[in-house]
């Protein structure tokens, strides 16, 4: 094997193959759906190709002199509903077709949640964990100068994803507006708040997260109060989604990074271990718990199991050794095919990610509008508008799910899937 074709994350190695899969994943997904609704396959095929794929190599001046080349993707799969919003993603398993699966995801999560934009995704293959904050900014200003040609506030809006941040959003504001002469806020959502980023976005997904899962409780009428959860993932999504549990009575027993995990039946101190996580880097150095894998978390005897990682964590092999009966995919990607069919056999409900993470490009959305109208709302409004557009969402996927006689996530994507196609149709073709 050549050395390129293993990169090592804080040990962690990353298999190429996985990586293909988030892409093939996607297109399965979308071939079932694509045949129960019948679609035309002129439009299936445009479907199913990603309208903008850009490439790049770009050089950074390293901290001790040498220039690095980098590669970066910004990948826009659909416009029809309205400008392109899509994350950036920092990590080294960064391909071209990992990139356009997580836009085409975005595309269906945007016309789920009925926000009126389209999907892209952007990303560079790197470690962030290994620049210095130095190199992280020079790399941020380069990749967002690189990616200028197709992003705007109009056009293309970036958004943290893993490995990026408020602050590499600032960053990337900040170019663009140097760029253009005159503060774009509207150029990027999840900035820091004194920038025009909004209240609540840090914890959009995270929480929006806990309250898909407490709706789905509802439904099958069990309180959320006591249920347990095991998360796979303390970042962004995983740490808020954590806080937000414990915050609606729910226990939280396990939680984990790319080190391993802490697990404590008797709940955890969530705040502890993200304090501990902040000063050494690790989940399992919190040491008022047992520690575990990442496979054994995920195949802890809870109610709730939040895979908040990466891609393809939920696969053929490991599927049937899941015990909980509800899944929230806090992360994009993390169940295969295969597995779907496995959960779905064993009674297991799986709210899918294009659902269950929808709370961060909704809130990313309101900040968007903020910036344009230049009126700023509170916490309450942000939070009480949010809720009240994922239970819409959620309420439309269950009913779908129902009348069809199917899974949620085929119902969630025949629902996206069927309105990105309706405004396809209404557009018509140019010229
Ligand atoms: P992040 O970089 O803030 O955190 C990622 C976490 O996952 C870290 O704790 C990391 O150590 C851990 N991790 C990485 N690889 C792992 C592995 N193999 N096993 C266990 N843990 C691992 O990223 P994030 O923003 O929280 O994103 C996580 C997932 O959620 C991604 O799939 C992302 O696309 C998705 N997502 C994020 C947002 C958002 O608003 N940030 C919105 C929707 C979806």
């Amino acid at each position: 094997m050549r050395s390129s074709d293993k990169t090592t994350l804080a040990g962690e190695s990353v298999d190429r193959k996985r990586r293909v899969s988030a892409y093939e994943t996607a297109l399965a997904q979308f071939d079932a759906v694509a045949d129960r609704l019948k679609l035309d396959e002129n439009l299936s095929d445009l479907l199913r190709a990603c309208k903008r794929e850009l490439i790049v190599h770009f050089p950074v001046r390293m901290d001790d002199g040498r220039v690095q080349t980098f590669t970066g993707y910004r990948v826009q799969h659909n416009v029809a509903r309205g400008p392109a919003k899509g994350g950036i993603r920092y990590h080294p398993a960064v391909d071209l077709e990992e990139v356009r699966a997580l836009a085409m995801w975005m595309t269906w999560k945007c016309a789920l949640v009925n926000i009126p934009f389209g999907g892209a995704k952007g990303g560079v293959t790197v470690n962030p964990a290994e620049l210095s904050r130095g190199e992280l900014e020079r790399l941020t200003r380069r990749f967002a100068t690189e990616v200028s040609l197709l992003v705007g506030p109009e056009a293309d809006i970036p958004a943290p994803d893993m490995g990026t941040d408020a602050q590499v959003m600032a960053w990337v504001m900040d170019t663009l507006s140097m760029h253009q002469g005159y503060s774009m806020p509207g150029a990027v959502t999840g900035k820091p708040v004194p920038l025009g980023g909004t209240v609540g976005r840090a914890e959009a997904t995270g929480k929006g997260v806990a309250i898909i899962a407490q709706a789905a409780l509802e439904q099958a009428k069990k309180p959320i109060k006591g249920a347990t959860v095991a998360i796979q993932g303390c970042g962004n999504v995983g740490y808020n989604a954590a806080l937000a549990f414990q915050a609606l009575g729910a226990t939280v027993v396990a939680l984990s990074d790319r080190s391993g995990g802490v697990y404590q039946p008797k709940g955890l101190d969530c705040v502890a271990v993200g304090d501990c996580k902040g000063e050494t880097g690790r989940c399992v150095d919190y040491a008022k718990a047992s520690v575990i894998t990442n496979a054994e978390l995920l195949q802890l005897p809870v109610d709730i199991l939040v895979p908040a990682a990466m891609e393809g964590q939920i696969t053929g092999s490991n599927a049937r050794k899941i015990r909980a009966k509800l899944v929230v995919e806090g992360a994009n990607g993390p169940t295969t095919p295969e597995a779907d069919a496995i959960l779905e056999k064993a009674g297991v409900t799986v709210v899918p990610d294009i659902l269950a993470n929808a709370g961060g490009v909704v809130v990313s959305y309101f900040e968007w509008v903020q910036d344009f109208n230049r009126y700023f709302w509170d916490l309450a409004e942000v939070n009480r508008n949010m809720e009240k557009v994922l239970r819409q969402a959620f309420a439309e996927v269950s009913a779908t799910a129902k009348h069809e006689g199917t899974a949620l996530r085929t119902a969630a994507l025949m629902v996206a899937v069927g309105s990105v196609a309706e405004a396809m149709k209404l557009r018509g073709i140019y010229p």
